[in-house]
């Protein structure tokens, strides 16, 4: 679903680059967290999935196509088998829950009526039925990461591209978000999570890619991460 070929990423050509050779795939359905101190590279890997940013060199194929020569113009729609979610929400705050979701499905020109069910259905997903009318001022934090991870998903993409979901969350509502994400990813979505959270990685006991300074330091399919260790 992702791969990575000996991806380098230099922003600046007189420092180290953010990553450096770095390999990996992503079956489709797999759930793999990155991990790494900040500064590690992991946004970095992020932002290339989604081509946001180029590799200086390597490859990288995502959902079956090679997209570090995509043209311009099929990036929206490598970008519609992604969904996304950040540790800010990112939420549009003049609109309410129902709308913050259907936004996205609006814009690729999805009739009203396909609108009217997807949405509630992808709300009771996440766990937010019966608050389809409020605005994200009026929730709490863990229920505003439920309404940005209703709209990364509701048009079914292959791939859910989490950075750092649970950074603004305390421990218990980081958990019921990463329950949220797991129930995703076991309907199929492949996932990748970037996060320096130990604890969430210790519990879930999925697949762990680690980096430090740009380079892949470990890769085990059932992995732990201790920060600082
Ligand atoms: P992480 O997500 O693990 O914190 P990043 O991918 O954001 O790591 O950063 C990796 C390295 O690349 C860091 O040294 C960071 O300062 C650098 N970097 C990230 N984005 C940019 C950018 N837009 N311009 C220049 N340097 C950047
Ligand atoms: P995260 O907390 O997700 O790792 P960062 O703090 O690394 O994010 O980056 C936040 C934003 O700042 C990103 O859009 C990134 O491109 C930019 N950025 C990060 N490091 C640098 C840098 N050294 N120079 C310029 N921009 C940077």
């Amino acid at each position: 679903m992702i791969t990575f070929e000996s991806v380098t990423k230099s922003y600046d050509s007189k420092a180290e680059p953010a990553l450096d050779d770095v390999s990996f795939t992503a079956e489709a359905g797999e759930f793999v967290f990155l991990v790494g101190p900040s500064g590690s590279g992991k946004s970095t890997v992020i932002r290339l999935v989604l081509r946001e940013e180029i590799p200086t060199s390597g490859r990288i194929r995502v959902a079956g196509k090679s997209i570090v020569k995509m043209p311009t113009w099929k990036v929206p729609y490598l970008r519609r088998s992604i969904g996304t979610v950040f540790q800010d929400f990112r939420l549009l705050p003049n609109k309410n829950v129902f709308d913050n979701v259907a936004f996205a499905l609006h814009v690729i020109g999805k009739s009203s009526a396909s609108i009217s069910t997807l949405v509630p259905d992808v709300l009771e997903t996440v766990g937010l039925e019966g608050k389809q009318k409020r605005y994200p001022h009026e929730l709490s934090g863990g229920e505003q990461q439920r309404v940005a991870i209703a709209r990364a998903v509701v048009n079914k993409p292959g791939i859910l591209l989490a950075d750092e979901p649970t950074g603004n969350l305390d421990p218990a509502t980081s958990q019921d978000i990463m329950d949220v994400i797991d129930r995703i990813n076991r309907n199929g979505t492949t996932v990748l999570m970037a996060t320096h959270d130990g604890e969430i990685v210790n519990r879930m006991n999925r697949r762990v890619i680690e980096l430090a300074d740009g380079v892949i330091m470990r890769d085990e399919e059932r992995g732990s991460y201790q920060v600082g260790a």
